[in-house]
């Protein structure tokens, strides 16, 4: 066909889509990079030792396609059974298979409204109708009714702790949704290092629940992709059908196994995190902000005036990047990772000039 006779042969929803947006990796040097949370901290010493230690050669053969010893100690540490576990290139990756699994044209999904936007992406890839659960109030709390505005779909994804916002949800409501919904509940747990609790233990007692990791943010290896889910083994094994046959490469697997034997590692950082998290809220409640109560590492900070892109663009100026959100409810917050002591420290010290002098 002629380049002038252009035709798009797309099915049609793809030619729809927009496509997902990431946040910046801006390049720009001696810039404060608080727009995607990743860890201000290197991963594991011994995640740095191990990759030394692994034999490049062995990039010639294909990995282990089931990342077999991964998932065993996963299973362990969590006292699951082994087939109750499943390692993906990220946990986007395990959200793509779980949107593949369980939604269609036939097969509605539903979320949170605000939360993660790749998910309404992956719907939009399967033809399926999305249901927005509209959260409640300043601090984005779960409607009581969300049990009757997710009736009818065939997934149900919380988001918990939820992001933009950063809020969690309560354990009893989590176990009542995963009781009475007729359908699967992914329970997104991207953040639950950095919260107070989190719902593996729920993937024991309910036969419809999916639990799903990542290894980007609390193990400070986003560069590296990798993420797994838990749930029961019916649902697990389903997955394992519609996975990229090798979707965890060999050195993503050595980085993996190091990092999760590492646990005191993991805990000391995300101790740190949450230090900075209390007295960066603090610091903006002092100034005025109204802040989302977090248990991930990250805020949802609006400033005083309400101009969510006003302050985006400000910190912008100084060479700090945070992420900002159009919207009438979003628009008035922007997103700030939490970063190094001294990185806060920056931004406080801009956000003073902007907003007191
Ligand atoms: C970061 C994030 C993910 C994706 O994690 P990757 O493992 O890097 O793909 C999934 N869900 C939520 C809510 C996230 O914030």
């Amino acid at each position: 066909m002629s380049q002038l006779s252009y035709k798009s042969y797309f099915r049609p929803e793809i030619d729809a889509m927009q496509g997902y947006v990431p946040g910046e990796q801006p390049k720009m040097q001696r810039l404060i990079k608080l727009n995607t949370n990743e860890n201000p901290y290197p991963p594991s010493e011994k995640v740095l030792q191990a990759l030394k230690d692994l034999d490049m050669k062995r990039l010639r053969l294909y990995p282990d396609p089931l990342a077999d010893d991964l998932c065993s100690m996963i299973a362990e540490r969590w006292g699951l059974s082994r087939n109750m576990v499943i390692a993906a290139n990220g946990s986007d990756d395990l959200l793509t298979m779980v949107f593949r699994a369980f939604t269609s044209e036939k097969l509605a999904v539903s979320f949170l409204e605000p939360t993660y936007s790749l998910y309404k992406i992956l719907a939009q890839m399967q033809h399926a109708e999305v249901r927005k659960i509209a959260l409640e109030g300043d601090n984005f709390a779960m409607p009581s009714n969300i049990l009757e505005q997710a009736a009818g779909s065939n997934l149900l994804i919380i988001t918990r702790p939820n992001a933009p916002t950063g809020n969690s949800f309560a354990k009893s409501m989590m176990r009542e949704i995963c009781e009475k919904f007729d359908g699967v509940v992914l329970i997104d747990e991207a953040y639950a290092d950095f919260a107070e609790d989190n719902c593996i233990d729920l993937v024991k007692e309910y036969s419809n629940v999916i639990v799903s990791r990542t290894f980007s943010k609390s193990y400070s290896l986003a560069g590296m992709r990798l993420g797994y889910a838990v749930g029961d083994a019916r649902l697990i094994d389903g997955l394992y059908k519609l996975k990229d046959s090798y979707n965890v490469d060999l050195v993503a697997q050595t980085a993996a196994k190091a990092a999760f034997a590492d646990q005191e590692n993991l805990e000391m950082n995300c101790v740190k995190i949450k230090e900075t998290r209390a007295k960066l809220y603090e610091a903006l409640t002092a100034m005025k902000f109204a802040i989302v109560p977090s248990e991930t590492n990250f805020l949802f900070a609006a400033p005083p005036d309400g101009d969510g892109e006003g302050y985006f663009n400000a910190l912008r100026e100084e060479a700090i990047i945070v992420r900002y959100f159009p919207g009438e409810r979003t628009g008035k917050y922007v997103r700030i990772t939490i970063g190094l002591p001294e990185e806060m420290e920056k931004l406080l010290k801009v956000t003073k000039k902007r907003y007191f002098s």
